[in-house]
């Protein structure tokens, strides 16, 4: 069994390395020893020391974790809906009096600053109370029928039966919520797939399902690398697939559904672009640019406002401002409540990131005006790259164009509004777009242009979980959150009646 954890007794570094999983799979609500022979060895980010050796699933997991979540799924979906949703209930609230554990876990599995991950695990705790209060209402319909006084037709939603929920590693707790919880509410059982890079607090999180009441095997967890999710996505008992994750590896999950017309759901990357009018709080958008563009998870978020556009005649200010707010950031140890920055993810992404800066120093696609890929003084031991700032960018070089997944923005000057919308859209993504001006007419206009899924004006608020989050173009498809993020996981049937 897990260690006991006094989450209110101890630190938070404490209580995640209490909380450190037995073994790396949980299934059928107890811990799992995975069969095979894949061994990782987990490093914690901030300190490049070795946390531990787990053994990861394989083939042979996936399908007693996909057979455990068929057999549980018959019997959640036999429950009335009243108690699926008071189960879901509960399950929002063990998250919610877990959340020190499952935050910290978070902060030591991948390096996000421990304040910004208890947020994260509250909004999760939010999200599954949320969907709770869909499980008991999921209505058809009377649609039309050709001559009403012969007979009529209603329709009937279902569950898929056993989804497959892969994720990322960079905010694991936040996105298992967006698909575990509509999921759920719909009546579906999952098999949850988190990246190897980030697998202990989503195994935490399925110690919860069984205090709450839910049917053991109803999330069975199995942390993996892409091999793991390639034989989730193979299972043939697999109905629907969510994925969130890098366009690479969604087009091959993409392609493996589609051998078997499953359909998927697609949460892909970003290179969402944030226009700063003249009109602006330009002293609130600098500072909020560099801090969402720069520092938060250090860059590593799908949706952040990587480039920053800016019109000509504040251009100077707004750089000035974006500098002084990066000199601003701390970076280091991410359960030290002063620190800002925490590293990234891993040893690749550090050596990656700071290649991404080096090829565009050297292409010129860009001005470094702060940071660079030197390691930064003072954090030898982790992985961290300092808050970097190109000025001048070229909106159709590489750095302009592709995601860095990394703390670096990409400034880029523009002449009049359809400029900006022009260079907003000039990308293959289209996830998210922030518009700031005093400008009633032009933020809404501006809003209606841009080819994203998800447009913000003079801010940039969490992901509710009422509003529909979903990219466009290669941003992916699907959407997550609301009623419309709960239909995802619905199959409609259709029944004509005929008298
Ligand atoms: P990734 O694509 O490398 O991996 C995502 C998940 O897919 C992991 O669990 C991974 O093991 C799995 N995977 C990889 N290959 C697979 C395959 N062939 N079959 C099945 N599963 C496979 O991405 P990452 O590095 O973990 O995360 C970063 C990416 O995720 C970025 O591109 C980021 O923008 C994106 N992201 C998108 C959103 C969104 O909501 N749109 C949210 C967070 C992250």
């Amino acid at each position: 069994m897990i260690a006991t954890v006094e989450p209110d007794t101890m630190s938070p570094r404490d209580s995640a390395l209490a909380a450190l999983p037995p073994t790396a799979a949980y299934l059928d609500g107890a811990w799992h020893q995975p069969t095979g022979a894949r061994i990782h060895v987990h490093v914690n980010p901030a300190t490049g020391q070795e946390l531990g050796t787990w053994m990861l699933p394989t083939a042979a997991d996936v399908d007693v974790a996909v057979a455990s979540t068929a057999r549980a799924q018959k019997v959640w979906w036999a429950l009335t809906p009243s108690a699926r949703r008071d189960a879901l209930t509960r399950l929002g609230q063990q998250v919610q009096d877990h959340a020190t554990v499952l935050a910290s876990l978070v902060t030591l599995e991948m390096g996000m600053p421990y304040r910004a991950s208890l947020t994260g695990v509250l909004a999760a705790a939010e999200w599954f109370r949320h969907y709770a209060g869909y499980a008991d209402k999921i209505e058809g319909a009377v649609p039309p029928v050709v001559s009403p006084s012969a007979g009529l037709d209603y329709t009937r939603h279902a569950p898929y039966g056993v989804v497959a929920a892969i994720i990322p590693w960079n905010g694991p707790v936040m996105a298992l919520a967006l698909k575990v919880a509509p999921a759920l509410a719909a009546g579906n059982g999952v098999v949850l797939k988190p990246s190897e890079l980030a697998p202990f607090s989503s195994l935490h999180f399925a110690t919860l399902l069984t205090s709450a009441g839910l049917p053991p095997g109803i999330v069975n967890v199995v942390p993996g690398g892409p091999d793991v999710g390639a034989a989730l996505c193979a299972d043939p008992r697999v109905a629907m697939i969510s994925f969130t994750g890098g366009g690479a590896a969604g087009r091959k999950v993409s392609e493996a559904a589609a051998a078997r017309h499953v359909p998927v759901v697609m949460e892909l990357g970003g290179k969402s672009a944030s226009i700063i009018f003249a009109d602006a709080d330009v002293r609130r958008a600098s500072r909020l640019a560099a801090i969402l563009g720069v520092a938060q998870n250090s860059g590593q978020g799908c949706f952040l406002p990587t480039r920053l556009l800016v019109e000509r005649s504040i251009y100077d200010d707004v750089v000035a401002g974006v500098v002084a707010a990066t000199k601003t950031f701390r970076l280091g140890d991410p359960f030290d409540p002063d620190t800002t920055m925490g590293p990234v993810v891993d040893a690749a992404s550090r050596s990656r990131i700071a290649g991404v800066i080096d090829g565009a120093a050297q292409r010129g696609d860009g001005k470094i005006v702060a940071g660079g890929s030197q390691d930064p003084d003072g954090v030898a031991e982790g992985r961290f790259v300092e808050a970097t700032v190109f000025a001048d960018v070229d909106p159709a070089s590489p750095l302009g164009q592709d995601e860095v997944f990394g703390p670096v923005l990409s400034i880029i000057a523009f002449d009049d509004e359809r400029e900006a919308i022009a260079i907003a859209n000039g990308t293959r993504f289209g996830l998210a777009g922030y518009v700031w001006t005093r400008d009633l007419g032009r933020a809404h206009r501006v809003a209606e242009a841009l080819d994203a899924g998800y447009v913000s004006i003079n801010s940039m608020a969490a992901l509710p979980p009422g509003a529909p989050f979903g990219g466009w173009k290669d941003s992916g498809h699907g959407v997550e959150g609301g009623r419309a993020g709960l239909v995802e996981y619905l199959r409609v049937k259709n029944v004509h009646v005929q008298w």
